[in-house]
């Protein structure tokens, strides 16, 4: 079973513990009502991962770990042949002791996107919401901050980040718990809070927003990331069944009508920091995520449009203040 008591012990000394007050009991009724069927043998592989500490551990540039003297090619391919038991691997890329997690996403360039502008995260507590397999949660870590957590009721990404997690020498900087944003209570203890990638999969996008401003201090950093459409204030795409074959899209709003939404929840000094079409580079089938990609998701005489005839992915990174 995976084990939250060294997270709910952490935060029982600092200005997160009034979330004991439900996340146990949360956390419980979760192991025991919603496991995914594949889970328990999933915490039993993890349980075959070697314990190890890196000698070298770069979280600044990447997430890179090696260990003098480099492990033998024997402990390198069995490192590899369990973590491909975690496939697929969308969210990364991630080096470990010369194991190349080449997944379908590069979000160290979403990453690279997203630092240049957002407030120093020294000595900070980061909420990570829609966090996948943690990689970004530990290129936080390597930023400084204080702490990291994460939700997201994926619970293959759960696996995946404490496989990385054993691998990085049991880390405890950065925890994720298998949650949505709709189950959090109103923490308001968070300096930082990322919602990445997850605003247009939901249905009610302000409620989002107002759920993301209750994690967050007075005074506290909002960064979030999301698809957009090119337009003024006044559009927003609402697809069909799909876009770029995605069943769960709801809202695909233009940069400056999502500025309009986080001042109506009361954000304050609202900026729109990037706009980036995302490219058949960053993300494609690999490797370690051997089902369709991007290429399989655009229109084949158009890479403009999508499958369905929308406007090709195009996302933007806004940063907010609360109040
Ligand atoms: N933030 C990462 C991953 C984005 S993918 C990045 O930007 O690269 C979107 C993630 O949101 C998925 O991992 C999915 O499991 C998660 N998610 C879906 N519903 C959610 C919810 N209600 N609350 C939090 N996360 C959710």
């Amino acid at each position: 079973m995976i084990d939250f008591s060294n997270f709910y012990h952490l935060i029982a000394k600092n200005h997160l513990s009034h979330w004991l007050e439900c996340l146990p009991a949360q956390l419980s009724h979760w192991q025991q009502t919603s496991l995914h069927g594949q889970f328990s043998s999933w915490v039993k592989i993890l349980e075959n991962l070697p314990d190890i500490n890196p000698t070298q551990l770069d979280l600044k540039n990447g997430v890179i770990a090696n260990h003098k003297p480099e492990l033998s090619n024997g402990e390198k391919a069995r490192i590899q042949n369990i973590l491909k038991l975690f496939m697929p691997w969308r969210k990364g890329p991630f080096s470990l002791y010369g194991v190349e997690i080449d997944t379908e996403w590069r979000s160290d360039w979403k990453w690279d996107r997203v630092l240049p502008h957002i407030s120093p995260l020294e000595g900070r507590t980061v909420l990570d919401v829609g966090c996948g397999s943690g990689y970004h949660m530990w290129r936080m870590v390597g930023e400084g901050a204080q702490l990291v957590v994460g939700i997201d009721p994926t619970q293959l990404f759960l696996c995946q980040f404490e496989a990385i997690r054993k691998l990085l020498g049991n880390d405890q900087r950065a925890h994720l718990l298998p949650l949505g944003i709709e189950q959090l209570p109103e923490l308001k203890a968070f300096d930082t809070v990322f919602s990445m990638g997850v605003l247009y999969h939901r249905r009610s996008p302000l409620d989002h927003l107002w759920q993301l401003k209750n994690q967050l201090v007075s005074g506290g950093e909002l960064v979030l990331e999301s698809l957009v459409i090119e337009g003024d204030e006044y559009q927003c795409l609402i697809p069909g069944e799909r876009y770029a074959q995605m069943r769960n899209v709801y809202f695909i709003p233009s940069a400056k009508m999502l500025k309009v939404w986080l001042e109506k929840c009361g954000f304050i000094d609202v900026r729109i920091v990037d706009h980036a079409a995302t490219t058949l580079d960053e993300q494609r089938r690999t490797e370690w995520m051997q089902h369709e990609s991007l290429i399989d998701f655009l229109h084949p005489d158009d890479n403009s449009k999508t499958i369905e005839g929308y406007p090709a992915p195009l996302r933007a990174v806004l940063i907010a203040r609360k109040p």
